[in-house]
């Protein structure tokens, strides 16, 4: 994430930014109330370099840790596929040939839903 705070104009967008605090929720979870600075156009938040180590702090104590990854696409015959790794098949508790659903939210978001 961009540590730039004191910022006025949005990087993105160009929209007036304001400090809030605002919720950090991640895999769904609520890890608490943070300083941020938000662009009331297009909604992009940014945190301080500290407040990012913090939530990292807070994210590994409650060992949602490494659920966030990389990972590339493979192509499969005529179809292409992401690689899952451990940690995150382990959390949800995914087992080869069971079945899963998938669909796009939009163009940047793929949703696999376990059954
Ligand atoms: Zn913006």
């Amino acid at each position: 994430m961009v540590i730039n705070m004191n910022r006025k104009i949005c990087d993105e967008c160009d929209g007036k930014i304001v400090k809030k605090n605002i919720d950090y929720i991640f895999l769904g979870e609520n890890l608490g109330s943070f300083p941020a600075e938000v662009c009331t156009k297009c909604g992009e938040e940014v945190f301080t370099e500290e407040i990012t180590k913090k939530i990292a702090a807070i994210t590994k104590q409650k060992g949602l840790w490494g659920l966030n990854d990389r990972t590339k696409i493979n192509q499969i015959g005529g179809s292409v596929g992401v690689t899952i790794n451990k940690k995150i098949a382990e959390f949800l508790q995914l087992r080869k040939g069971e079945e899963v659903i998938i669909y796009p939210e939009n163009k940047k978001r793929l949703v696999i839903q376990v059954l």
